[in-house]
């Protein structure tokens, strides 16, 4: 079968170039004769493929040495309980934005641990819009601040970082590496890998030096930033194939031309979809212009019921993945950098298509 293209929203499409080079040296990694799969993640073969990883991810986003870079477990859920149990005192106070449900999954695990304080939530505009920084109500003191730069399921998405007197923590699970981002406005960045970097099991953490060494004693071992940052992520066996794999990944957007040169695709590739939603009455995204996410896109069709038709002509077409998260209902297309712009123009095309049929 020939390649589709794949809309998913997470685990998410790959550079097929990676998955070649992966499967060209799937038995041989580099003629030593073994898949990296079972290396030893302490032999100087892996060894040398984490780090090169790591400074690759570090020249992508220009990532000084006043922070470590984690390969961590877990997911970005696993995140979730890690910073309170990282940055926070038992009980202590933390400030969140609730911009969608990714914000409130961050939110409810962070309240098993800390005395969580809601600054604002969209949800007065049935979260289609970013709150402007100017009515958010941030606690005297906190231990941080925490936001969701992009929300993956209702695609609302912020173009501004937030001014934080706190170390200021962003869930960047879905918008890292699709563009350059000052890394020293923050304090944490934390991404789940299976959007915008590889595999799923992988989530990496960027974390300024200086909060390292703040953990709750009861801390689980292998959660401590600083006991990961002093096992340069191999306090216990690190996911060894999803680091490979998204080192791979690294060298395929540097050769892009990095993140300055994602960012141009994915704006144009964003502006060709959203145009087609708007200069048509009968798809529709409520989406406040100004919050628009660039990697994913949530639709609806003028009537419900052709939902199914949609998904299911799409996938004849090789446009795969298309339905909206279960919460949301709808269509969603992710077109993260790993999805080509001529798979942007497919959709576009099948939609208009669809559209005179059923429209
Ligand atoms: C996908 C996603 C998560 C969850 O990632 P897991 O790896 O499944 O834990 C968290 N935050 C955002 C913004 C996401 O898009």
């Amino acid at each position: 079968m020939s390649r589709v293209f794949n809309f998913c929203a997470g685990p998410a499409a790959l550079p097929t170039q990676v998955l070649a080079e992966a499967q060209e040296q799937l038995l041989d990694w580099n003629g030593r004769g073994l898949s990296v799969m079972e290396m030893s993640h302490r032999s100087p073969e892996f060894v040398s493929i984490a780090a090169e990883a790591e400074q690759d991810f570090r020249d992508l986003l220009d990532i000084g040495d006043e922070y470590a870079v984690l390969f961590v477990h877990g997911g970005a859920s696993a995140q979730f309980a890690s910073l309170p149990l990282n940055l926070s005192a038992m009980g202590e106070r933390v400030d969140y934005v609730d911009t969608g449900l990714w914000s409130q999954k961050a939110i409810k695990e962070a309240a098993r641990y800390a005395d969580v304080n809601v600054v604002v939530t969209a949800e007065q505009n049935q979260f289609t819009e970013v709150p402007e920084q100017k009515i958010w109500r941030c606690s005297d003191k906190a231990a941080y601040l925490h936001y969701t730069p992009n929300e993956t399921i209702n695609g609302v998405a912020f173009e501004w970082v937030p001014e934080s007197d706190v170390p200021l923590v962003a869930d960047m699970s879905s918008v890292i590496l699709s563009g350059p981002i000052d890394v020293t406005r923050f304090g944490v960045i934390y991404a789940g890998a299976q959007k915008n970097i590889g595999p799923a099991g992988l989530a990496i953490v960027i974390v300024k030096k200086e909060l390292l060494g703040k953990a709750r004693q009861d801390i689980p071992t292998c959660m401590s930033y600083k006991v990961v940052a002093d096992n340069h992520s191999m306090y216990n066996t690190p996911p060894t194939l999803a680091w490979y794999l998204s080192g791979l990944v690294f060298k395929w957007v540097k050769a892009q031309g990095g993140v300055a040169a994602m960012e141009l695709v994915n704006r144009r590739k964003a502006a060709k979809l959203y145009n087609a939603i708007d200069s048509s009455d009968f798809y529709s995204n409520t989406v406040a212009v100004n919050s628009r996410s660039l990697m994913n896109v949530p639709f609806t069709l003028s009537d419900d019921r052709l939902n199914s038709l949609f998904v299911s002509q799409a996938e004849e077409s090789g446009l795969l993945n298309l339905a909206g998260h279960r919460t949301a209902g709808g269509m969603r297309a992710s077109i993260y950098n790993a999805v080509p712009e001529a798979a942007v123009d497919a959709l576009v095309e099948f939609m208009s298509v669809f559209e005179r049929d059923n429209g």
